[in-house]
């Protein structure tokens, strides 16, 4: 269901692609096979500091609504996600995002109703988990919660690890260190605030709902009724996006400019599938 942080191995390139196996050398471009759907992850693929990259729009498009976003974001619900994306000209229903801080109240909630939640997160993912019904408390929770937390401080990390020192378990909604800002920037990540927690706590197991974990690859699957096969991911990061593809039978292709990447941004992408699948 979820993985330790520990079992996080080094990424097998078995599903890698160029050219997206599978696809008939009598179909123009990958998008116009209606079985194969699309997972596609959002910061760094779609979106970069609050704007949407060069394509994105014209990629969602080209997918004729078989895709699903399959997000690590912890701060946002998919309802306010998708009203930031529309400002930024991509038109989403909530109902094609899934999102590792509401995916993991989701989880908690289904899976320990009675919990008492340490949450350390955004505002609103806090607001989201009284909606759903989690028992948010700051005395002798039966949980930490580590989110994205903007607010994280001396005083929440000092509570955490003793907490976790005395038996509350520890879910964590994703596992990246960072993600990219503006100008060359480093956003530190939920994978940041663990480190410090884990430095100081020394706890295990610790369960991470967010990518490589296959929880959010499987809602995204289920919303698609789409199946891992016939699947392609788009994502930018190996070790979340493409590890986490690779666990699940599924294609992966990279954009950004690391060693694998396919194309630099969703235009270059479209325009290398364009010019490669015009057999027809
Ligand atoms: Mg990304």
């Amino acid at each position: 269901m979820y993985v330790a942080m520990t079992d996080i191995g080094p990424l097998s390139s078995g599903n890698r692609t160029s050219l997206v196996p599978g696809f008939s050398p009598a179909v123009r471009s990958p998008w116009h096979d209606p079985a194969w759907h699309y997972i596609i992850d959002l910061d760094g693929t779609l979106i970069r500091d609050g704007a949407a990259m060069p394509g994105a729009a014209a990629l969602l498009e080209a997918l004729h609504g078989r895709y699903a976003i399959v997000s690590n974001n912890s701060t946002d619900t998919a309802v306010g996600m998708a009203r930031k994306l529309r400002k930024m000209g991509l038109v989403v229903a909530p109902a094609q995002l899934v999102l590792a801080g509401e995916m993991t109240v989701n989880w908690l909630w289904q899976t320990s109703p009675s919990a008492r939640v340490y949450l350390l997160g955004s505002p609103v993912l806090r607001r989201y988990a009284q909606r759903v019904g989690c028992r948010l408390v700051e005395q002798n929770p039966d949980v930490v919660l580590l989110a994205l937390d903007r607010a994280f401080n001396y005083r929440k990390l000092l509570l955490a690890v003793n907490v976790l020192r005395t038996g509350a378990r520890l879910i964590v909604t994703n596992p990246d260190l960072s993600h990219p800002g503006g100008n060359g920037r480093r956003v530190p990540e939920t994978g940041t605030l663990l480190a410090a927690v884990l430095a100081c706590a020394d706890v295990r197991p610790v369960s991470i709902i967010g990518k490589p974990s296959d929880v959010l690859f499987r809602e995204g699957l289920r919303r698609l009724r789409a199946k891992p096969a016939q699947t392609l991911m788009i994502g930018d990061n190996p070790a979340t996006d493409a590890a986490g593809a690779v666990a699940m039978g599924m294609s992966y292709l990279l954009l950004g400019t690391g060693p694998e990447a396919e194309a630099e941004t969703p235009a270059q992408l479209l325009e290398t599938w364009g010019t490669r699948h015009t057999h027809l």
